[in-house]
């Protein structure tokens, strides 16, 4: 929908004629979208990892950036600048992330006499350094969170200033984004160490290690307000987006209006957030981001601007009707907004939930994988913008959101029950996301009720975080590991489909027995007898039942047991199955008798609770940080080395006492669960232990 009222049949002409996406993934997916629809060409770029990704894909036309590492390629300049001009760019687009804040892109681009479709120099960089940018917002009249104010203070300065800040305080970097980098210090003893820390990811993520510590707020409510601007000076708020529903400070729901803003507080948010707009000549598409505490929800409190789209601006678009990215596109033309206050209405509600690659049981740490089946959801008021298609590979090397999926209704209920729906239909496997996870928190009584914070995850978590469930998942594995043994030969001459011809040839009156093993741990024993597609089937001690596993296409399947069907996904990555169903999706790992034996026996050599030995790495990512060297004594609980991924650092500390072997060096890439460190318990014969498992042979299915 265009932002500018037609008053001719005639629309309105495009405001450039070809725009680079200086971007990926879904972000990149969506500006190209809106490029189409104005009939602008569009020109991505790529790292050698994006060569086949969608966005490259759905443009017009691309250029290799370079090798895979951000640095090289989304994050250079010159290389994007390069592209531009070798394609005849009017425009480039940043889209969020990478290069969307950066003065030096902006400045680069207009020595080159292209387009920034983002504001002015000034503002990105008083925006850019949240020290500045409180100070400066403060000087108009805003009210900022307490804290230090004073740029480039030392570790010592830090120190000695935080009495005053007062305890709980946060350590936050200036140039922080993504809540990367900051550190809750609730006692004076832990704020060095978390100096530390935060300065070390604060200098990789952002070049720049400033750090600012603020008073903690318990459990605030946390609004962005979006404003538009135009170069003729006209300021408009498009209402507000409550995006309180965190994990690691970081957004995973946002909502469009915010179930506590009246009209009256919408008003005054959104004079306050112009007034910041204003106060630093803002031009474009922008977010300024507030806390209120719980307790005094009308007082809010300015932390920072986003001066850039935002990760959640569609369920802005959802209630406004107004495509932000052809508004920016057109302010970036020097078009009028078009656009005054009382031309902007928010109709209904919109909910967005963000769907990352990354594993709620496990702390939400990313997972990675490659995608074997995608199904994303379509319906009415639903809304998905992605950059995943099958064979995408999920890593270490990008942030962690994979798609948002997002839903419209007349009111808020209706809008989360969509929302739900679609998650419901929802499948990725071969990578573990947290959409079961989403499934919950919209479904949530406080959720549901309006009640949030940014504490509300932490506290359910437990609830929130269960490992996810796709009931008879085990049966389905177990049943197609049948299908796959009766019929070897034929299924290899089927190549491209899993499924082969069924039947059950050998040992047709013995019970074949499945173990099959989930991430957690959780072993089922399954013996089916009879072929796939009629079998009689035990389950560990439980009555046999009828079951029946029909392949419909090469990845989903009927499962039947006893009267009841369900549509499954279904997909295999060597030795892991991944079952699909109403938005979860597990990966199994099915073993035979023997090789179930085996492994039984020796989880049964340790010592009846002994903790294990070996330290793994939880997610793939980059050894950081060692603290011990191989021969060291530790106790349980000390700190042994860092791993880093996407700028988040975790820290892994000794299961047991002992004497540690480590298995791994600073600047190393790791995999998920691969052996980094393995402890020798006091007491016990160093030779005799087994600490050479290779990595590739971790737990995870
Ligand atoms: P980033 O730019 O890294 O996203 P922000 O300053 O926008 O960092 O903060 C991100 C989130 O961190 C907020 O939404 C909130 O949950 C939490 N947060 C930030 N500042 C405070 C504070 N002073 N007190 C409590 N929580 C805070």
């Amino acid at each position: 929908m265009t932002a500018v009222p037609a008053t001719t049949s005639a629309p309105p002409a495009p405001p450039f004629r070809t725009v680079l996406v200086a971007n990926r993934g879904e972000i990149a997916c969506r500006v190209i979208r809106t490029l189409r629809r104005l009939g602008i060409r569009s020109v991505a770029v790529f790292s050698d990892a994006d060569s086949g990704a969608p966005h490259v894909r759905l443009a017009d036309v691309a250029v290799r950036l370079g090798p895979a590492e951000p640095q090289a390629s989304y994050l250079d300049v010159d290389a994007v600048l390069r592209a531009a001009k070798a394609t005849g760019t009017d425009a480039v687009h940043p889209g969020y992330g990478f290069l969307s804040e950066s003065p030096a892109l902006a400045r680069a681009c207009a020595a080159a006499g292209i387009a920034f479709v983002g504001p002015p120099v000034h503002a990105l960089e008083v925006m850019g350094d949240k020290i500045g940018a409180k100070a400066h917002v403060a000087r108009s009249g805003v009210p900022v969170v307490p804290g230090t104010a004073e740029p480039g203070l030392s570790d010592d300065a830090l120190v000695a200033r935080a009495a005053d800040v007062g305890y709980p305080l946060l350590v936050k970097p200036s140039a922080g984004g993504g809540g990367k980098g900051m550190t809750v210090v609730r006692t004076p003893d832990e704020l060095p160490a978390a100096l530390a820390a935060a300065r070390r990811v604060a200098a990789s993520a952002f070049g720049d290690d400033a750090l600012l510590l603020e008073r903690y707020l318990a459990a605030p409510r946390h609004i962005g307000v979006q404003v538009l601007a135009d170069a003729h000076g006209a300021v408009v708020h498009l209402g507000e987006r409550e995006c309180s529903l965190q994990r690691r400070h970081q957004k995973v729901v946002e909502e469009s209006p915010s179930p506590v803003v009246d009209a009256r507080t919408r008003a005054r948010l959104g004079e306050a957030a112009c007034a910041v707009a204003r106060s630093v000549g803002y031009v474009g598409a922008g977010t300024v981001e507030l806390l209120a505490e719980a307790a005094a929800p009308e007082d809010f409190f300015f932390i920072e601007m986003n001066t850039r789209l935002q990760v959640e601006h569609p369920v802005t678009e959802l209630v406004t009707g107004l495509d932000l990215v052809e508004l920016q596109l057109r302010v970036a033309a020097g078009e009028p907004l078009g656009l005054t206050q009382d031309d902007v209405r928010l109709t209904g509600h919109a909910v967005e939930a963000r769907v990352y690659a990354e594993d709620p049981a496990r702390a939400f740490l990313p997972t990675a994988g490659q995608v074997l089946v995608l199904d994303e959801p379509a319906g009415d008021g639903v809304r998905v913008d992605s950059g995943l298609s099958v064979g995408s590979e999920v890593g270490s090397t990008y942030d962690a959101m994979l798609s948002k999926v997002a839903a419209w209704g007349p009111d808020r209920a209706t809008a989360l029950a969509r929302l739900d729906a679609a998650l419901a239909s929802t499948t990725v496997l071969g990578v573990t996301t947290n959409v079961p996870f989403l499934r919950r928190l919209v479904a949530h009584p406080e959720v549901r009720a309006g009640r949030l914070d940014t504490g509300l995850i932490e506290r359910h978590l437990d609830q929130l975080a269960a490992p996810a469930h796709v009931p008879d998942a085990a049966l389905v594995a177990a049943l197609r590991a049948t299908a796959d043994r009766a019929a070897p030969a034929a299924r290899a001459a089927s190549a491209g489909s899993a499924w082969g011809p069924d039947g059950w040839r050998l040992g047709e009156h013995l019970p074949t027995l499945h173990v099959v093993t989930s991430a957690d741990g959780e072993r089922t024993e399954v013996a089916v007898l009879g072929p796939a597609h009629d079998a009689q089937v035990r389950l560990d001690d439980a009555p046999p039942v009828r079951a029946r596993l029909t392949p419909v296409d090469g990845t989903t399947a009927q499962l039947t047991v006893e009267s009841v069907v369900r549509t499954v996904r279904v997909a295999s990555d060597g030795a892991t199955t991944w079952v699909g169903h109403d938005g979860s999706a597990v990966a199994l790992r099915v073993m035979g008798r023997l090789d179930a034996l085996a492994a039984a026996r020796a989880r049964d050599d340790r010592p009846a609770g002994a903790a294990d030995p070996v330290v793994r790495s939880p997610m793939p990512g980059t050894v950081v940080a060692v603290d011990v060297a191989t021969g060291d004594h530790v106790t349980a609980g000390q700190p042994l080395l860092t791993v880093e991924a996407m700028k988040m650092e975790h820290r892994l500390t000794a299961t047991t006492d002992g004497v540690v072997t480590l298995q791994a060096r600073p600047a190393d890439r790791v995999a998920l669960d691969q052996v980094l460190a393995t402890i020798t318990p006091h007491g016990t014969d160093r030779t005799g232990q087994d600490t050479t498992a290779p990595a590739e042979e971790g737990t995870r299915p």
